[in-house]
């Protein structure tokens, strides 16, 4: 398989117009869970860059559990990460729902996050694998390494190798926890596979004030990077505002993880 470490020994490192992920670079991708105004995502975007991100992250499709909740700016929002990206140069990286929006959040993003509810949307890899834009594949909410490493191998068989996972968390009966944060995954990657691995700790735990720990932890474990909500007033956000940082606690998490990287 092309995700193994039989087919390649090396790790991958993925090149997003020049951040490189994988190796002994620390990426991390922050923002808000959604695009909600302009202002909302500029503040965000300059929060970020200031603590050392690299990336910035926000839905503008957003899959919801209900129907009636926020379901994001769709193209609007798109240009709001697009004018993030010229004021501050962070990259970009931002979901793509499905098949007939790929065109669309290509044209804007740097690169393109598969969300947990879709890992297994085989026609959706298959089409993000015959783009030439970093993925971001983010774990099923119920799926085995295995089946995770499987999507993957969908997307590169069509040519794709820049491929991203991420660690964002699994079900399990645990209910305090909104999933259960299985960082025992990025070790096990890293021996099966090539691939660069980041870490969610916000959709991973649910609560904000254990995603600094969790951030820590995921760095400790091997992975090459963080994804993290952070919101400028994380009370007033119109999504995952339980999980998500203030500015402050995201500047401490990076400077708590830019330590252990060294170390690393
Ligand atoms: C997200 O990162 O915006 C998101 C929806 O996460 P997940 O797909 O991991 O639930
Ligand atoms: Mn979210």
């Amino acid at each position: 398989k092309l995700v193994s470490r039989e087919f390649k020994q090396d790790d991958t490192i993925v090149d997003v117009g020049g951040i490189l992920i994988g190796g002994n670079h620390l990426a991390v991708m922050a923002g808000p869970c959604a695009v909600e105004s302009r202002e909302q995502l500029l503040q965000s975007a300059f929060i970020v860059k200031e603590a050392g991100a690299q990336f910035l992250r926000g839905g503008a499709y957003k899959p919801r559990t209900s129907p009636y909740a926020f379901q994001g700016l769709e193209e609007k929002g798109l240009e709001m990460l697009a004018e993030a990206r010229a004021k501050t140069g962070l990259k970009i990286v931002t979901e793509v729902v499905d098949v007939e929006s790929v065109p669309v959040v290509s044209a804007y993003a740097d690169m393109l996050q598969i969300g947990s509810r879709n890992m297994q949307n085989f026609q959706l890899l298959k089409t993000v694998g015959k783009t030439n834009k970093p993925v971001l594949l983010k774990r099923g909410l119920s799926a085995t390494i295995n089946e995770w490493l499987n999507a993957a191998e969908y997307i590169m068989s069509e040519g794709n190798y820049n491929v991203v996972l991420c660690e964002r968390g699994i079900r399990t009966y645990e209910e305090y926890t909104r999933n259960t944060l299985d960082l025992s995954a990025v070790a096990a990657v890293k021996n099966i596979s090539h691939l660069p691995i980041i870490v969610d700790p916000s959709h991973g735990t649910g609560r904000w004030n254990l995603v600094r720990p969790m951030a820590r932890a995921g760095i400790a474990a091997g992975a090459d990077g963080l994804m993290i909500e952070v919101h400028p007033n994380p009370a007033e956000a119109l999504s995952d505002g339980k999980q998500s940082l203030t500015p402050e606690n995201f500047e401490l998490t990076m400077q708590e993880v830019k330590t252990i990287a060294k170390v690393m």
